[in-house]
């Protein structure tokens, strides 16, 4: 995934008759959609997150999940990163943030953070 190179965040919006934004797109499924679609975030254009309601429940989810996994007794296991994240849907990156998070071993936690932050798509 490193490489990929920041990915441009374009919002695009729709307006009314009167020039009053209505819809724009989400910044993870880049659909249209209104803004009551997206959670209210005073510091988010026109007031509201970058990711609609729906996406924003799935990385949560997605993110519980890894959250619950006891990392520890998979990796004692001997699942690789990789492994892991196919087994919960989730990118590689996720699981070694997590990992990081664990404590579990981490040369590179700042780094990976960072990375994951700006791609804003945990997997
Ligand atoms: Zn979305």
């Amino acid at each position: 995934m490193a490489g990929q190179g920041a990915a441009a965040t374009t919002v695009l919006v729709e307006k009314n008759v009167n020039g009053e934004i209505i819809a724009k797109t989400c910044s993870i499924c880049d659909e249209y959609k209104e803004l009551e679609d997206f959670a209210r975030d005073k510091r988010g254009f026109v007031g509201r997150a970058a990711d609609c309601k729906a996406c924003a429940k799935a990385i949560k989810d997605r993110w519980e999940a890894i959250g619950r996994a006891d990392l520890e007794a998979l990796y004692a296991e001997g699942l690789s990163e990789d492994e892991i994240a196919e087994r919960y849907n989730v990118a590689t990156t996720t699981v070694i943030v997590r990992r990081n998070q664990c404590g579990l071993n981490d040369p590179n936690a700042t780094q990976v953070r960072l990375a994951d932050r700006k791609h804003r798509r945990p997997w």
